[in-house]
């Protein structure tokens, strides 16, 4: 690994214009079919000349189409004039000290001159490279403790520009065949920077249920990106009528953000639970596709000081989750400005921990990664609502000191 970088950061551009002609990017095979009809091509050919374009946009990772050397220059003039492969302009990055990568990454808005941005974060280690995706603008949900939630502007991603924030990430990080590392960054050892995906970015990703199925569809197929869907997880805080369908049309690991164990605190912890109380969610749980000891569904739980951490807290979430193959994630809770919360103490946090322990669970305490850089879960929250520079440096500062 190269020596960690300091961190930088870039000024985003200010100018921006929205692309005129449609991405080919998130589109599946079926509509790349429909795609290539429009452009005259023959039934019986499409399946072909969609596997030969599957193959350099998602594979290769090109760029535009002509150097797509399989396919006739006629097709490929006549796709560049129709369409394009355009992903998520990144617009700032910042290197966090710890290797960690937050881009800006800068999308269409309603306005053509007023785009939209979201956050979307890399984190290397030694043997594999997290990708933290968005699924929407915002979120609509207020978790009283996730700074993403207080972010008014909402839409839904489509599926290109998840897709699109792989891609873009990949395009950085050279991680297409024969691309180049960046020389500034920390990578892990093996041939691949982008290991793993979470839908753990902005956003609730069962309430844009659709396009995140499609993009993450597109993700784990096996001739292009192919991230096997072992290492592809979604998180969600709770979309109950949701569970059974991610589990049964996208087959990814689910992590599920419980965070209390009581209805009554989860109710104003994840004012969700209100509609989806504790007993519904575990339920959908029980019965999640392809849940299996090998196969463990992860059960977040951010640690909330003199709120959620005491040890009676910890007894009753391992007696809840009985007879559920989980994992648990003990998440320390990371500060924003405004913030009504503290993060529990080391000492309390052990503590918590070796109970859960003790009941057979690994409960690895998530390192927070890219604190210095706003990074780290529940501190995302994208330029769109521009942070005043005051507002940035107190996060910066408390960030730092933890
Ligand atoms: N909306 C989805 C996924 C994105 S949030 C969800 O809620 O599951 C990803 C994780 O970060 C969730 O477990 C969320 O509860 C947690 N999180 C949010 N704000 C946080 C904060 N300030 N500190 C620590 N974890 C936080
Ligand atoms: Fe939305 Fe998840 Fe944040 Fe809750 S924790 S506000 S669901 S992003």
């Amino acid at each position: 690994m190269s020596a960690a970088p300091t961190a930088i950061e870039k000024a985003p551009i200010e100018r921006y214009i929205a692309p005129t002609k449609p991405s080919l990017i998130g589109m599946s095979r079926a509509q790349l079919a429909e795609a290539l009809g429009s452009l005259g091509v023959p039934e019986a050919q499409r399946k072909m000349r969609v596997q030969q374009l599957w193959h350099w946009i998602y594979f290769r990772g090109f760029t535009s189409f002509e150097a797509m050397s399989s396919i006739s220059k006629n097709l490929r003039a006549a796709l560049a004039e129709r369409f394009t492969l355009t992903r998520p302009e990144i617009v700032a990055e910042q290197v966090s000290v710890d290797g960690t990568r937050k881009w800006l990454m800068r999308l269409p808005g309603e306005a053509p001159n007023r785009p939209h941005d979201v956050e979307c974060v890399y984190i290397p280690d030694t043997e594999r490279g997290t990708l933290c995706v968005s699924s929407q603008v915002g979120c609509t949900l207020n978790c009283s403790f996730c700074h993403t939630g207080t972010q008014r502007l909402v839409r839904n991603l489509t599926a290109g520009e998840i897709v699109g924030q792989v891609m873009a990430a990949r395009d950085r990080l050279g991680d297409w065949p024969g691309g180049v590392r960046p020389v500034d960054g920390v990578v892990p050892a093996g041939e691949r920077c982008v290991t793993n995906i979470v839908m753990m970015g902005m956003g609730e990703p069962l309430y844009n249920f659709e396009a995140v199925r499609d993009a993450l569809l597109i993700v784990a197929d096996g001739d292009g990106i192919g991230i096997s869907k072992r290492r592809i997880t979604l998180s969600t805080s709770g979309v109950v009528p949701n569970i059974a369908r991610a589990g049964a049309e996208i087959g990814c690991m689910l992590a599920v953000s419980l965070h209390a164990v009581r209805d009554e605190l989860r109710n104003e912890l994840v004012p969700l639970n209100r509609k989806y109380p504790i007993a519904d969610l575990l339920a959908a749980c029980r019965s999640y596709p392809g849940a299996s000891n090998a196969k463990r569904i992860t059960f977040e739980y951010v640690m909330l000081k003199g709120v959620n951490d005491s040890i009676a807290d910890a007894k009753a979430l391992v007696r809840l989750l009985k007879g559920i193959p989980a994992k648990i994630n003990l998440i320390p809770f990371n500060p924003w400005p405004g913030s009504k919360y503290e993060c529990s103490d080391w000492e309390q946090i052990e503590k918590f921990s070796q109970v859960v322990f003790d009941a057979g669970y690994a409960s690895p305490v998530r390192t927070p990664r890219g604190r210095d850089i706003l990074a780290a879960c529940g501190q995302l929250k994208s330029a769109t609502e521009k942070l005043s520079a005051r507002e940035r440096m107190t996060l910066r500062a408390m960030a730092m000191t933890e």
